[in-house]
């Protein structure tokens, strides 16, 4: 990317082919190879209900175990499956490992955990989305309301499409979040026509909001908005206790961030025992 530019020049941030030396098909076809071979892995990071101050759930966060170059982020990974159609292969293994992680959990005593999947544009236009996400629940025998969707904001462009989705979901009682709120396109003009149970504040607004009060009014606002809408709110990237004191206040329903638990393996929640009170 940084060919025939001076050095004076500000670096072309690398596209994920370019940093891992590969071209986007050969990487693609890895990705392939590694969904056939278990490559890839899920992440669960909790999600604090502030009131009863007790884990109630997790977001399932997806990770590439690429052999020679290491673990590759979403960020980088998701983007190129989502422009190879491969996210809907790796969107079903998301969901099949979130199911089984919940099942799991609750076997193991960690009480009635939701598992909260993201989902991708790409994924919510191809047919039979949601029926395949009951049968999987119903596989492992999950109540439905233990499955909440996340629909990244800026990924929210055809209305019509979310909103049939949003009303499919409801219909079999599976809830749906708007990810990342705040920070696409602004989708305030047309909430009202998208009946989104939670909205998930983005974590640029946790990370100012004690430094400042303006950033502080905005979070404020979402909850409230959050309220009148009849949604729960989520405040991501909560990180000092400082932070979380502060949501309670404001009447947040659930914080996720550092400070309640960072992205870890099943197999790791699994070895310690069950969650008491968070910070107890
Ligand atoms: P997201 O859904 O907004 O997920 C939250 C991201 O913030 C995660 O990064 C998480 O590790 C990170 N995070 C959580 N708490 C904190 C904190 O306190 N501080 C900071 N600095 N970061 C925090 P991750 O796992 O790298 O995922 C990034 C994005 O990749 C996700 O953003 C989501 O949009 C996408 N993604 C992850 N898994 C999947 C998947 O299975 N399918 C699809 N379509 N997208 C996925
Ligand atoms: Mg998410
Ligand atoms: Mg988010
Ligand atoms: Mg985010």
């Amino acid at each position: 990317a940084l060919q025939g530019r001076g050095p004076d020049t500000a670096p072309v941030p690398m596209t994920t082919s370019e940093r891992l030396g590969v071209n986007k098909i050969r990487l693609e076809s890895q990705l392939r190879e590694a969904l056939a071979a278990r490559g890839l892995e899920l992440s669960l990071q909790p999600l604090l209900d502030v009131d009863r101050g007790r884990i109630a759930g997790y977001e399932a966060l997806v990770r590439w175990h690429h052999p020679e170059r290491g673990p590759i982020s979403p960020v980088e990974f998701v983007a190129l499956a989502e422009e190879t159609s491969l996210i809907v292969p790796v969107g079903e293994y998301v969901m099949d490992a979130a199911c089984e992680s919940v099942a799991r959990l609750v076997e193991a005593g960690h009480g009635h955990p939701f598992v909260a999947v993201n989902v991708s544009a790409r994924q919510l236009s191809h047919p039979g989305l949601v029926e395949r996400i009951v049968a999987r629940a119903d596989a492992a025998s999950l109540p439905r309301g233990s499955i909440k969707l996340e629909i990244t904001e800026s990924q929210v462009l055809d209305y019509d499409l979310v909103g049939q989705v949003i009303s499919l979901c409801h219909n079999h009682g599976i809830k749906v979040a708007l990810d990342d709120f705040g920070t696409g396109y602004s989708h305030l003009a047309h909430l009202h026509r998208l009946e989104f149970d939670v909205l998930k504040v983005d974590q640029a607004f946790s990370r100012h909001m004690l430094g400042d009060p303006r950033a502080m009014a905005v979070v404020e606002a979402v909850v409230q908005l959050g309220r009148a809408l009849q949604a729960e709110i989520v405040v991501e990237g909560v990180e000092t206790s400082a932070q979380l004191q502060a949501l309670r206040r404001l009447g947040c329903h659930y914080a996720q961030g550092y400070l309640i638990g960072r992205p870890r393996t099943l197999t790791d929640i699994l070895a310690e025992s069950p969650p008491g009170p968070f910070g107890g």
